[in-house]
């Protein structure tokens, strides 16, 4: 099955996708490989949404943001170590990748809001379904529309060079048909992440030896050796994220939008302890300092109305009883009357509009409609922040700071967007705008 190709693309995520439909419209001859089974890496099990600054949808609902803003929030969440030349590509580019994927036929229009943003840029579907399934569906479509060569069970084993450097293919091993050589002009490498496999996160990061996570099987950072083997240089490895909300029944993740739009989290004293919708580092690591290093999401059935995806953890059986604070205390282990006078405490917070315990920026609703309930979280290790480094091109650079000709690099298998901590949102918005970008420099690299 050896094949030759302009630009071959490495990962089905939305990076992946994203690059092998933009290198396509710039002209290339496109094949992309995936070594798991089915498609979508991780992108597809993203729940929250995508961020961007400045878009039509942003303007129909009057929301007021700007592109300072979205930089000011992606590096204070990053603590300052992004690289603000990445950043200053995710901030621009951000409602442009929007456009692009509305103009493949894809449902942005609902416009919510994530930890760590000062105003509401989170785009996702109307109607609450899943953002990473939908983008990845509308990126396959249109994959598939261009009789992109897609072949899955197909790992990326080695990227090949000349004597001069420059990248002339890869060595790629099917599951059937074995060993064999692509060649193309130029590989974009978009592999994803590590987060599922434990040995190296620990490595990285002792605290997290034994976390559970909530990435896809594939997620393992094989693309990291094919990229280090390849010359790459590697930054920012050791910032590993932790989703502070993880059911500790079944370790399904529950979606911050859950915390976003009213749930408070309580400990076994039955007392808050946080700002809810703080960034992700400081509730995961506030959740682990409380009693069993567990906490509880609270809600009430006005959260429960507002937000559709609460249904799918209901039917998961994670929610443990739906009844008043004081039986819910009881069926949670913990003092139902602490309980009941934690929420009657937040319910006058929210009345007054303030948070005078651990200053929560935004109280959407009192939790005192119709029955209670809880689920019992803990963090799960979620993103590797780190990984190949790139410049503002997608070009994947060596230990010297110079380009590798022909090899580019997009989505989580890269570092230095995201800093020390990524933003919920901002996902999204970087594997399609780096993915895009890598696919559009690719092509036009490959086909000069
Ligand atoms: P992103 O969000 O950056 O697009 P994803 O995790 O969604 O990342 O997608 C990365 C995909 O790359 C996954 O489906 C994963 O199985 C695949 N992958 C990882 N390493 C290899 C490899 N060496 N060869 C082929 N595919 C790979």
């Amino acid at each position: 099955p050896r094949a030759t190709v302009d630009v071959l693309v490495v990962g089905s995520g939305g990076a992946g996708f994203a690059a092998a439909v933009s290198a396509f419209d710039n002209g290339a001859k496109v094949m992309l490989i995936e070594k798991e089974p089915v498609i979508g890496g991780n992108a597809k099990l993203a729940a929250g949404g995508m961020n961007a600054a400045m878009t039509k949808q942003q303007a129909a609902k009057g929301i007021k943001d700007s592109l300072e803003l979205m930089t000011e929030d992606t590096m204070k969440g990053g603590r300052n170590i992004n690289d603000p030349a990445l950043v200053k590509v995710l901030v621009e580019d951000s409602a442009g990748s929007v456009d692009w994927m509305t103009g493949m036929g894809a449902d942005l229009s609902d416009v919510g809001r994530m930890g760590g943003a000062s105003v509401n840029r989170t785009h996702r579907p109307t109607g609450g379904a899943g953002v990473g399934a939908h983008v990845v569906q509308v990126l396959y479509d249109n994959a598939k529309k261009r009789n992109i060569d897609m072949r899955m069970n197909t790992r990326g084993v080695e990227v090949l060079k000349d004597d001069s450097g420059k990248v002339t293919g890869m060595l790629v091993k099917g599951q059937y048909t074995g060993y064999y050589w692509v060649k193309a002009d130029a590989v974009v490498l978009a592999t994803g992440g590590f987060g599922k496999n434990n040995e190296r996160v620990a490595k990285l990061d002792p605290k997290l030896k034994g976390f559970r996570a909530t990435n896809h099987p594939g997620a393992t950072g094989d693309g990291l050796d094919v990229a280090e083997n390849a010359g790459a240089a590697m930054q920012d490895l050791k910032y590993i994220q932790a989703h502070p909300t993880l059911s500790t029944k079944g370790g399904v993740m529950v979606t911050e939008a859950v915390r976003g739009n009213g749930a408070i989290l309580v400990n076994r004293e039955g007392k808050r302890f946080v700002n809810e919708i703080t960034t992700r580092d400081k509730a995961a690591a506030a959740i682990l300092k409380q009693t069993g290093g567990t906490a509880f999401l609270v809600f009430d059935d006005s959260v429960r109305k507002s937000l559709k995806k609460i249904e799918k953890y209901i039917g998961l059986g994670v929610v443990p009883s739906n009844a008043s604070a004081v039986e819910l205390g009881k069926v949670m282990g913990i003092d139902g009357n602490n309980l009941k006078a934690t929420i009657a405490h937040y319910n006058d917070m929210v009345a007054a509009g303030k948070d005078s315990d651990f200053e929560r920026p935004q109280l959407p609703r009192a939790l005192n409609e119709g029955n209670y309930y809880a689920i019992e979280v803990n963090p799960g290790v979620h993103h590797t922040m780190g990984g190949v480094k790139i410049d503002n091109q997608s070009e994947i650079l060596n230990q010297q700071g110079q380009t590798i000709p022909g090899l580019y690099g997009a989505g989580e298998v890269t570092g230095g967007v995201h800093g020390a901590n990524r933003l919920g949102g901002n996902a999204i918005s970087d594997i399609i705008t780096f993915g895009r970008l890598a696919g559009k420099n690719a092509a036009e690299y490959a086909t000069k």
